[in-house]
């Protein structure tokens, strides 16, 4: 590492030392070598641009999917002393045509655009005259298709660039990238060094509640927690209002985000957080992408959200400045079916659908998991089979009550051999229940010697139990809106009596209806209406009139 980066990095920023691989990105973009960083989330990727961008000649193109940001930006850049601009659809076409303009002239260091901009002739024939530093994708995982964030026009990009004469150095970021993610980002951007300083972030609790009223729990949490910052994530827009108002009418400070609002309410509510004037922000997941508050708390999922991508992300939100801080998953299982509603319903063709049910299977996994949360989720990144536990999420904190369920989990797993592994999870639960259930009667389930062979549990226990074997890969899963159960390496090892399976929390969630339950069909409508250009909703979501007959079963009005 060269001193002038350094030098830079306490001049302009007032840091005295570079964070993990900072430094390698840093180094590898001033040398001219195309780069992709995944840094966690408050791990520094903006500084890994920025540096380079000061210590080259030229102007830095930064290409960020978040529109509402790109003016904190570029005011945080001006209030350090570097010049630096924007251009979006925010601007009138003056505004542009005059910046465009003074860009194209080389006036700028930094550069923030959309990734939209590059569909505009006026804007490439600028880039074509221009001596480019170098160009950054911010949140680069919005390039990828296997991301849980793809956005179309980002991928577009790439024709345009290759209109330049001279191919600038290309820099991608982002905070969560699967194997899959990374391996396509550098396909399509040519990227051949990746700097991964994992995702590890040690200030940060991991904890599942299950089977408690959610309302209840976030009042009794608050209570706790007075005058912390957090972020409540709700599923839907209604789930947000509601909750808003019933904790702003217990007295809290609290602001909301959903797409719903308008623009300028949402700017007026974000800055009151950020700025701390309001302690508590309720949102959907349309709020929060990139924002940089550094003392959030806590962030509280009201419900489990599509995968564990955005999870991540999401819950990611707390802790930046390093300090001890909680990321609690409100579940209960409709939040389930929501999610695979969602997923059926959507525009995506069959294998991408395939796809997004493999990585919700996870997330269920994730709120079923007797394993340490923290490992969970690294494994699930980095593809790995890790044992470690944290000790600081709610599965390592709960570890007392250890139960050996091995002569269940023999039953369940003979019940699934014995139908022929064929069947998904309700259809097992109610052989092993012995339901008097009239599917079960017409494909002569009964006469299988396993029916009824765990008639002591209900059927809510006994899914728990096939959830959580599921989920500690004892039982194999088929892909799809409805999981085939299949037997594996581990099931057959358990079955021979050479495996022990082991539970340590109460098996059985308490499930109590959603709280704003019956506002989602409403709702549901609603959102169909509005699909076009919302921020909260993934854009492929269209609902027919059959399928909200068919969510209606789900969620009854
Ligand atoms: P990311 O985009 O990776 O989520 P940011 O670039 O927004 O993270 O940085 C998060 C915070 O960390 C910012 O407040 C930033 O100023 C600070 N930061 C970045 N690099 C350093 C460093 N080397 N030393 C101290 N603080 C840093
Ligand atoms: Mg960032
Ligand atoms: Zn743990």
């Amino acid at each position: 590492m060269g001193i002038r980066e350094e030098e830079l990095l306490q001049t302009y920023f007032g840091y005295e030392t570079f964070r993990p691989g900072q430094a390698e990105a840093i180094d590898a973009i001033i040398k001219g070598q195309n780069i992709l960083a995944v840094m966690p989330t408050g791990g520094g990727k903006s500084l890994c641009y920025q540096i380079p961008g000061l210590a080259l000649e030229g102007t830095a193109i930064i290409v960020s999917p978040l529109i509402s940001l790109m003016k904190d930006q570029v005011d945080a850049l001006q209030s350090l002393g570097i010049v630096a601009t924007y251009i979006n659809s925010s601007l009138s076409t003056m505004e542009q045509q005059d910046r465009l303009r003074d860009i194209g002239k080389g006036r700028y260091t930094f550069v923030y655009v959309a990734p939209e901009r590059f569909e505009s002739t006026m804007f490439m024939r600028a880039l074509k005259g221009m001596n480019i530093s170098l160009i950054a994708f911010d949140e680069a995982h919005c390039i990828s298709q296997w991301g849980h964030d793809f956005r179309p026009s980002y991928r577009s990009i790439i024709p345009y660039l290759r209109q330049l004469n001279d191919l600038p150095t290309v820099m991608a970021l982002t905070a969560t990238a699967t194997e899959e993610v990374i391996e396509d980002i550098q396909q399509q951007l040519h990227i051949h060094h990746v700097v991964n300083t994992g995702f590890k972030r040690e200030n940060l609790s991991f904890h599942v509640i299950k089977g408690k009223n959610k309302s209840t729990y976030i009042q009794s949490f608050l209570k706790e927690r007075k005058h912390e910052s957090g972020i409540i994530y709700t599923a839907t827009r209604k789930q947000a209002d509601a909750l808003h108002d019933q904790l702003e009418k217990r007295g809290y400070q609290v602001g909301k985000y959903h797409a719903g609002l308008s623009e300028q309410e949402r700017k007026a509510t974000q800055a009151a957080f950020i700025h701390d004037e309001k302690s508590l922000m309720i949102a959907t997941n349309a709020f929060g992408m990139g924002i940089d508050k550094s003392n959030v708390r806590f962030v509280i999922h009201y419900a489990m959200p599509m995968n564990i991508e955005s999870y991540y992300q999401e819950a990611g939100r707390a802790g930046r400045d390093g300090e001890p801080s909680d990321c609690i998953l409100l579940f209960s299982p409709q939040d389930i079916q929501l999610q695979k509603f969602l997923i059926e319903q959507s525009m995506m063709d069959d294998v991408t659908k395939q796809g997004e049910y493999r990585k919700l299977q996870a997330m269920i996994n994730y709120c079923h998991t007797h394993s340490c949360l923290t490992t969970f989720i690294l494994n699930y990144f980095e593809d790995i089979n890790q044992q470690e536990i944290c000790g600081r999420c709610s599965n390592c904190m709960e570890r007392q009550e250890k139960v050996d369920i091995t002569e269940e989990a023999q039953k369940i797993l003979s019940c699934i051999k014995r139908m022929g592994e064929r069947f998904g999870v309700g259809m097992t639960a109610k052989v092993l229940k012995g339901s008097k259930d009239k599917k079960i009667r017409e494909m002569q389930l009964t006469s299988l010697s396993t029916y009824g062979i765990l008639s002591a549990y209900t059927e809510k226990e006994l899914t728990e139990y096939i959830h959580f074997l599921i989920a500690e890969q004892i039982i194999a899963t088929e892909e799809g809106k409805y999981p085939i159960l299949k037997l594996n390496h581990q099931s057959v090892e358990v079955l021979k009596g050479k495996k022990t399976v082991w539970m340590y929390t109460a098996p059985i969630p308490n499930t109590e209806p959603t709280d704003f339950q019956e506002d989602l069909f409403a709702e549901l409508r609603e959102l169909r209406k509005q699909m076009a250009d919302e921020k909260d909703v993934p854009p492929y979501i269209l609902f027919s009139d059959a399928t909200l007959k068919e969510l209606s079963r789900y969620f009854p009005v």
